[in-house]
């Protein structure tokens, strides 16, 4: 994706992503909060998908669902959060500066 100014057409544009950062940042922690009700929720599935298998299962089941929960929330959630940050930092935030007229710009939405 090549960005232009649209004062002076030139293509020399700077773009900063914080809001980017901090939507991931969000995302992230929000995911984690999310992943741990769904390790708690995955540790509950596995136990008793592991029952089947007696007294090991039980604990290897809790252990890789609360594992697995975890994970794909803190992942989804950073995920979330970066596509909101960027539309964000794309859309909202005038963070691209022209670096040859020093125009600061937004992307139309
Ligand atoms: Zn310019």
């Amino acid at each position: 994706m090549s960005l232009q100014c649209p004062r002076c057409h030139s293509s020399k544009v700077a773009s900063f992503h914080h809001a980017m950062k901090i939507g991931a940042a969000i995302g992230t922690v929000g995911g984690a909060a999310r992943g741990v009700s769904a390790a708690l929720a995955g540790g509950q599935a596995g136990a008793l998908i592991g029952a089947f298998a007696g007294p090991v299962g039980i604990t290897l089941g809790s252990v890789s669902g609360a594992i697995f929960g975890g994970l794909a929330g803190g992942v989804g959630g950073c995920a979330l959060g970066a596509q909101l940050g960027e539309s964000l930092d794309r859309h909202v935030l005038a963070h691209n500066l022209c670096l040859l007229c020093g125009h600061h710009f937004n992307l139309p939405a």
